[in-house]
């Protein structure tokens, strides 16, 4: 772990927390628990389910594209977990190096880090930084022509983004945002290609993805982030993590799910 600097407090760090802690607190109360997975639950939960079969049984060229280090293993890393065990191959585009508002020297280099002790731990084929700026990506078309690029060179299948609408409309990250709207636009133009999009971190979940056989993966897989966890307290974290799947598997009998938005 390189050296702190000095113990200046991280506001996005402090805000994670604050919202982990709230987050499983909240849902340690059942009923919480139960109306959240009802406000979540896609019209067709066994529909949906086996939608979710259907993509992670089948092997393919998958492109998995994120705005930082840890969003993906957080948001969607129990599909690409078993994605990658059914013998997809799956590359990791992350567009910042989540370096802006850390507590460290040579923080982007110990994120890049982390992010590859996660992809072994994940099985990715291979992970790419754009390394452009944390909490600045660009809201213009130099972010689709960089995405455009990505995507022109692993030729996808399967491509995963943000769901620019996301989860909680009302803590929005902008850089999630611009990722998710940029993927929309490039879909737009792509849409006889015949690659799927699926946004995850979306509240429109109509795929849902049985990740219990791989939930203890995902916990290891996020704590490898382990810069980012510094203020959380472990326990916590795997709650938070498994009252998630929790929730977002909805009525469908799952134990744990990640939901997903099909795009196209
Ligand atoms: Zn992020």
């Amino acid at each position: 772990m390189p050296d702190k600097v000095q113990a200046r407090p991280d506001r996005t760090l402090a805000v994670k927390r604050f919202l982990f802690s709230g987050f499983y607190r909240a849902g340690s109360c059942r009923w919480v628990e139960r109306a959240a997975a009802r406000l979540m639950a896609p019209d067709h939960a066994a529909l949906a389910a086996a939608l979710g079969e259907l993509l992670v049984g089948t092997p393919r060229r998958v492109l998995a594209l994120t705005a930082h280090p840890d969003d993906l293993e957080f948001f969607c890393g129990g599909t690409l977990r078993r994605m990658a065990l059914a013998g997809s191959r799956i590359t990791a585009v992350v567009l910042s190096d989540g370096e802006k508002r850390g507590n460290w020297r040579e923080l982007a280099g110990q994120r890049q880090a982390e992010q590859w002790h996660a992809a072994r731990l994940q099985g990715y084929e291979s992970v790419t930084f754009l390394g452009l700026p944390d909490f600045g990506l660009p809201e213009d078309p130099r972010l689709e022509r960089a995405i455009a690029r990505v995507w022109d060179h692993a030729a996808p299948e399967v491509v995963f983004a943000f769901d620019p609408k996301e989860l909680v409309p009302q803590m929005a990250n902008r850089d999630h945002k611009a990722l998710g709207r940029a993927v929309m636009d490039l879909a737009r133009a792509r849409v006889s290609g015949g690659a799927q999009v699926y946004f995850y971190g979306t509240r429109s979940p109509d795929v849902l993805v049985d990740i219990a056989p791989v939930i203890a993966d995902k916990l290891r897989a996020v704590k490898a982030h382990q810069s980012q966890m510094v203020y959380l307290d472990e326990a916590e974290t795997d709650g938070a993590i498994r009252l998630m799947g929790r929730i977002m598997a909805g009525g469908s009998g799952l134990a744990y799910a990640e939901g997903l938005f099909r795009l196209m």
